[in-house]
Protein backbone atom coordinates (compact mmCIF):
# COMPACT_ATOMS: atom_id res chain seq x y z
CA UNK A 1 0.00 0.00 0.00
CA UNK A 2 1.42 3.28 -0.67
CA UNK A 3 1.60 6.99 -0.02
CA UNK A 4 -0.15 8.99 -2.69
CA UNK A 5 -0.57 12.53 -3.40
CA UNK A 6 -3.55 13.05 -5.72
CA UNK A 7 -4.16 16.35 -7.48
CA UNK A 8 -7.06 17.44 -9.30
CA UNK A 9 -10.30 16.07 -7.16
CA UNK A 10 -13.26 16.82 -10.05
CA UNK A 11 -16.12 14.53 -11.31
CA UNK A 12 -13.21 12.26 -11.97
CA UNK A 13 -10.30 12.60 -9.79
CA UNK A 14 -12.95 12.46 -6.67
CA UNK A 15 -14.29 9.08 -7.08
CA UNK A 16 -10.68 7.55 -7.89
CA UNK A 17 -9.07 8.99 -4.80
CA UNK A 18 -12.04 7.38 -3.00
CA UNK A 19 -11.07 4.12 -4.44
CA UNK A 20 -7.59 4.61 -4.01
CA UNK A 21 -8.49 4.95 0.06
CA UNK A 22 -10.99 2.19 0.06
CA UNK A 23 -8.08 -0.15 -1.53
CA UNK A 24 -6.10 0.83 1.48
CA UNK A 25 -3.92 3.25 0.21
CA UNK A 26 -3.22 6.88 1.85
CA UNK A 27 -4.13 9.41 -0.07
CA UNK A 28 -3.16 13.04 0.28
CA UNK A 29 -5.18 15.37 -2.23
CA UNK A 30 -5.41 18.93 -3.33
CA UNK A 31 -7.88 20.79 -5.71
CA UNK A 32 -8.55 24.32 -6.46
CA UNK A 33 -11.88 23.56 -4.87
CA UNK A 34 -12.74 23.54 -1.17
CA UNK A 35 -15.70 21.23 -1.59
CA UNK A 36 -13.74 18.85 -3.48
CA UNK A 37 -11.28 18.71 -0.98
CA UNK A 38 -14.27 18.28 1.35
CA UNK A 39 -15.34 14.91 -0.43
CA UNK A 40 -11.59 13.72 0.03
CA UNK A 41 -11.67 13.26 3.57
CA UNK A 42 -15.60 12.42 4.14
CA UNK A 43 -14.22 9.71 1.81
CA UNK A 44 -10.91 8.84 4.32
CA UNK A 45 -8.26 10.90 2.54
CA UNK A 46 -6.22 13.67 4.06
CA UNK A 47 -6.58 17.14 2.31
CA UNK A 48 -3.71 19.31 1.68
CA UNK A 49 -3.18 23.08 1.34
CA UNK A 50 -1.02 23.05 -2.22
CA UNK A 51 0.18 20.91 -4.75
CA UNK A 52 3.66 20.85 -2.60
CA UNK A 53 2.16 19.95 0.80
CA UNK A 54 -0.21 16.78 -1.09
CA UNK A 55 3.09 14.98 -2.74
CA UNK A 56 5.86 15.80 -0.10
CA UNK A 57 6.92 11.84 0.90
CA UNK A 58 4.44 10.40 -1.46
CA UNK A 59 5.64 7.82 -3.04
CA UNK A 60 3.27 7.43 -6.00
CA UNK A 61 1.70 11.24 -7.29
CA UNK A 62 -1.78 11.05 -9.18
CA UNK A 63 -2.90 14.02 -11.43
CA UNK A 64 -6.34 14.19 -12.99
CA UNK A 65 -6.28 17.26 -14.24
CA UNK A 66 -8.34 19.53 -17.22
CA UNK A 67 -6.00 19.94 -19.96
CA UNK A 68 -2.02 20.49 -20.62
CA UNK A 69 -1.74 23.48 -19.25
CA UNK A 70 -2.91 23.03 -15.82
CA UNK A 71 -0.78 19.57 -15.65
CA UNK A 72 2.33 21.25 -16.71
CA UNK A 73 1.79 23.99 -14.27
CA UNK A 74 1.00 21.55 -11.52
CA UNK A 75 3.84 19.30 -12.33
CA UNK A 76 6.56 21.20 -13.74
CA UNK A 77 6.12 24.63 -12.14
CA UNK A 78 7.54 26.36 -9.33
CA UNK A 79 5.80 24.66 -5.87
CA UNK A 80 4.75 21.64 -8.52
CA UNK A 81 5.26 18.29 -8.18
CA UNK A 82 8.95 17.95 -9.35
CA UNK A 83 10.57 20.88 -7.85
CA UNK A 84 8.69 19.93 -4.56
CA UNK A 85 10.35 16.46 -4.64
CA UNK A 86 13.45 16.89 -6.01
CA UNK A 87 13.95 19.76 -3.64
CA UNK A 88 13.26 17.25 -0.74
CA UNK A 89 16.14 15.43 -2.16
CA UNK A 90 13.28 12.52 -2.84
CA UNK A 91 12.14 12.31 -6.39
CA UNK A 92 14.38 9.01 -7.31
CA UNK A 93 12.26 6.20 -7.46
CA UNK A 94 9.15 7.97 -7.22
CA UNK A 95 6.11 7.12 -9.54
CA UNK A 96 3.99 9.73 -11.09
CA UNK A 97 1.26 8.47 -13.30
CA UNK A 98 -1.04 11.35 -15.26
CA UNK A 99 -4.22 10.01 -15.87
CA UNK A 100 -6.03 13.15 -17.48
CA UNK A 101 -6.64 13.46 -20.91
CA UNK A 102 -3.55 15.63 -22.47
CA UNK A 103 -1.62 16.19 -25.59
CA UNK A 104 1.07 13.28 -26.11
CA UNK A 105 3.43 15.92 -26.78
CA UNK A 106 3.07 17.39 -23.53
CA UNK A 107 3.43 13.53 -21.99
CA UNK A 108 6.46 12.95 -23.69
CA UNK A 109 7.51 16.38 -22.12
CA UNK A 110 6.81 15.23 -18.47
CA UNK A 111 8.67 11.92 -19.02
CA UNK A 112 11.73 13.49 -19.97
CA UNK A 113 11.46 15.95 -16.99
CA UNK A 114 10.78 13.08 -14.94
CA UNK A 115 13.62 11.17 -15.93
CA UNK A 116 16.23 14.01 -15.04
CA UNK A 117 15.01 13.95 -11.12
CA UNK A 118 14.54 10.80 -11.09
CA UNK A 119 10.70 9.99 -11.23
CA UNK A 120 9.20 7.47 -13.43
CA UNK A 121 6.08 8.51 -15.08
CA UNK A 122 3.80 7.21 -16.79
CA UNK A 123 0.75 8.47 -19.46
CA UNK A 124 -2.76 6.78 -17.63
CA UNK A 125 -5.70 8.38 -19.55
CA UNK A 126 -8.55 6.34 -18.94
CA UNK A 127 -12.35 6.13 -20.01
CA UNK A 128 -15.56 4.93 -18.46
CA UNK A 129 -17.08 8.67 -17.38
CA UNK A 130 -18.06 8.99 -14.04
CA UNK A 131 -19.70 5.92 -13.27
CA UNK A 132 -17.01 3.60 -14.43
CA UNK A 133 -14.88 6.14 -12.00
CA UNK A 134 -16.91 5.52 -9.15
CA UNK A 135 -17.64 1.52 -9.72
CA UNK A 136 -13.82 1.18 -10.12
CA UNK A 137 -14.16 -0.01 -13.17
CA UNK A 138 -12.27 2.30 -15.73
CA UNK A 139 -10.37 1.29 -18.77
CA UNK A 140 -6.56 2.85 -18.73
CA UNK A 141 -4.76 2.92 -21.96
CA UNK A 142 -0.84 3.58 -20.28
CA UNK A 143 2.62 4.68 -22.02
CA UNK A 144 5.51 4.21 -20.66
CA UNK A 145 7.97 1.75 -19.86
CA UNK A 146 7.05 -2.00 -18.60
CA UNK A 147 8.72 -1.71 -15.06
CA UNK A 148 6.74 1.14 -14.30
CA UNK A 149 3.62 0.13 -15.65
CA UNK A 150 4.43 -3.13 -13.37
CA UNK A 151 4.84 -0.68 -10.25
CA UNK A 152 1.84 1.22 -11.15
CA UNK A 153 -0.22 -2.30 -10.78
CA UNK A 154 -1.37 -1.87 -7.11
CA UNK A 155 -2.88 1.62 -8.21
CA UNK A 156 -3.97 0.67 -11.43
CA UNK A 157 -6.42 -1.78 -10.22
CA UNK A 158 -7.51 0.03 -7.52
CA UNK A 159 -9.49 2.60 -9.86
CA UNK A 160 -9.51 0.12 -13.31
CA UNK A 161 -10.39 -3.11 -14.40
CA UNK A 162 -9.14 -3.02 -18.39
CA UNK A 163 -5.60 -2.10 -18.23
CA UNK A 164 -3.31 -2.27 -21.00
CA UNK A 165 0.53 -0.90 -21.69
CA UNK A 166 -0.28 0.47 -25.57
CA UNK A 167 3.02 1.55 -26.13
CA UNK A 168 6.03 3.89 -25.45
CA UNK A 169 5.41 7.27 -23.14
CA UNK A 170 2.35 9.15 -25.23
CA UNK A 171 1.53 6.11 -26.33
CA UNK A 172 -1.71 5.86 -23.65
CA UNK A 173 -3.16 10.13 -24.79
CA UNK A 174 -2.93 8.37 -28.84
CA UNK A 175 -5.34 5.72 -27.88
CA UNK A 176 -7.10 7.99 -25.59
CA UNK A 177 -7.53 10.68 -28.81
CA UNK A 178 -8.80 7.29 -30.97
CA UNK A 179 -11.43 6.72 -28.09
CA UNK A 180 -12.87 9.68 -28.33
CA UNK A 181 -12.88 10.23 -31.60
CA UNK A 182 -14.81 6.69 -31.60
CA UNK A 183 -17.24 8.36 -28.78
CA UNK A 184 -18.01 11.38 -30.10
CA UNK A 185 -18.43 10.08 -33.18
CA UNK A 186 -21.00 7.68 -32.10
CA UNK A 187 -22.91 10.33 -30.01
CA UNK A 188 -23.35 12.40 -32.50
CA UNK A 189 -24.80 9.68 -35.14
CA UNK A 190 -27.02 8.33 -32.59
CA UNK A 191 -28.28 12.05 -32.36
CA UNK A 192 -28.69 12.03 -36.25
CA UNK A 193 -30.23 8.95 -35.81
CA UNK A 194 -33.14 10.19 -33.05
CA UNK A 195 -33.36 13.55 -35.23
CA UNK A 196 -34.10 11.34 -38.02
CA UNK A 197 -36.49 9.39 -36.56
CA UNK A 198 -38.22 11.97 -34.57
CA UNK A 199 -38.92 14.06 -37.77
CA UNK A 200 -40.30 11.08 -39.86
CA UNK A 201 -42.55 10.31 -37.05
CA UNK A 202 -41.17 7.24 -36.22
CA UNK A 203 -41.24 6.18 -32.54
CA UNK A 204 -37.61 6.70 -31.92
CA UNK A 205 -37.48 5.07 -28.72
CA UNK A 206 -38.71 1.50 -30.37
CA UNK A 207 -35.95 2.31 -32.78
CA UNK A 208 -33.43 2.81 -30.59
CA UNK A 209 -34.09 -0.08 -28.70
CA UNK A 210 -34.28 -2.39 -32.11
CA UNK A 211 -30.88 -0.60 -33.09
CA UNK A 212 -29.51 -1.57 -29.89
CA UNK A 213 -29.85 -5.12 -30.87
CA UNK A 214 -28.21 -5.02 -34.14
CA UNK A 215 -25.17 -4.13 -35.90
CA UNK A 216 -25.51 -0.85 -34.76
CA UNK A 217 -25.38 -1.96 -31.01
CA UNK A 218 -22.62 0.01 -29.00
CA UNK A 219 -22.01 0.74 -25.43
CA UNK A 220 -22.77 4.27 -25.81
CA UNK A 221 -26.35 3.31 -27.36
CA UNK A 222 -26.96 1.03 -24.37
CA UNK A 223 -26.05 2.83 -21.60
CA UNK A 224 -27.51 6.63 -22.78
CA UNK A 225 -30.12 6.33 -25.33
CA UNK A 226 -32.94 6.49 -22.84
CA UNK A 227 -31.65 10.02 -21.21
CA UNK A 228 -30.67 11.14 -24.98
CA UNK A 229 -34.47 10.22 -25.90
CA UNK A 230 -35.46 12.27 -22.78
CA UNK A 231 -33.01 15.78 -23.53
CA UNK A 232 -31.17 14.97 -20.21
CA UNK A 233 -28.09 17.43 -20.35
CA UNK A 234 -27.17 17.14 -16.69
CA UNK A 235 -23.21 16.54 -17.52
CA UNK A 236 -21.20 13.77 -16.37
CA UNK A 237 -18.33 15.01 -18.90
CA UNK A 238 -17.95 19.03 -19.61
CA UNK A 239 -17.91 19.90 -22.88
CA UNK A 240 -15.22 22.19 -23.00
CA UNK A 241 -13.35 18.64 -22.31
CA UNK A 242 -15.01 17.08 -24.63
CA UNK A 243 -13.72 20.02 -27.38
CA UNK A 244 -10.10 19.88 -25.98
CA UNK A 245 -10.01 15.75 -26.86
CA UNK A 246 -11.27 16.43 -30.62
CA UNK A 247 -8.84 18.70 -31.14
P1 LIG B 1 -13.21 18.35 -13.70
O1 LIG B 1 -13.17 19.71 -14.26
O2 LIG B 1 -14.46 17.86 -13.04
O3 LIG B 1 -12.01 18.15 -12.65
C1 LIG B 1 -10.75 18.77 -12.77
C2 LIG B 1 -10.38 19.29 -11.39
O4 LIG B 1 -9.06 19.82 -11.44
C3 LIG B 1 -11.30 20.42 -10.89
O5 LIG B 1 -11.88 20.03 -9.67
C4 LIG B 1 -10.36 21.63 -10.72
O6 LIG B 1 -10.67 22.41 -9.59
C5 LIG B 1 -9.02 20.94 -10.55
N1 LIG B 1 -7.87 21.76 -10.92
C6 LIG B 1 -7.66 22.44 -12.07
N2 LIG B 1 -6.41 22.98 -12.05
C7 LIG B 1 -5.84 22.62 -10.88
C8 LIG B 1 -4.55 22.83 -10.31
N3 LIG B 1 -3.58 23.54 -10.96
N4 LIG B 1 -4.30 22.29 -9.07
C9 LIG B 1 -5.27 21.59 -8.44
N5 LIG B 1 -6.48 21.34 -8.94
C10 LIG B 1 -6.75 21.85 -10.16
O7 LIG B 1 -12.80 17.37 -14.90
P2 LIG B 1 -12.98 15.77 -14.98
O8 LIG B 1 -14.24 15.46 -15.71
O9 LIG B 1 -12.70 15.15 -13.66
O10 LIG B 1 -11.81 15.44 -16.03
C11 LIG B 1 -10.44 15.35 -15.64
C12 LIG B 1 -9.65 14.77 -16.80
O11 LIG B 1 -10.17 13.46 -17.11
C13 LIG B 1 -9.76 15.58 -18.10
O12 LIG B 1 -8.53 15.55 -18.78
C14 LIG B 1 -10.85 14.85 -18.88
O13 LIG B 1 -10.71 15.06 -20.27
C15 LIG B 1 -10.58 13.42 -18.46
N6 LIG B 1 -11.73 12.49 -18.53
C16 LIG B 1 -12.98 12.86 -18.08
C17 LIG B 1 -14.02 11.95 -18.15
C18 LIG B 1 -15.43 12.28 -17.69
O14 LIG B 1 -16.37 11.56 -18.07
N7 LIG B 1 -15.64 13.30 -16.88
C19 LIG B 1 -13.79 10.66 -18.64
C20 LIG B 1 -12.51 10.30 -19.04
C21 LIG B 1 -11.48 11.24 -18.98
Amino acid sequence: MARIGFIGLGIMGSPMAANLVKAGHQVRGYDHHEENMAKLEAAGGTAAGSVAEAVRGAEVVATMLPDSPQVSEAVLGPGGVFDTLSGDGMARGVLYIDFSTISPVVSRELARAGADVGVHVLDAPVSGGETGAIEGKLSIMVGGDTAAFDAAQPVLQAVGTTLALVGLHGAGQVVKAANQLVVGGIYGLICEAIVLMEASGVDAKAGLDVLAGGLAGSRILELKRASMLARQFKPGFRLDLHHKDMG
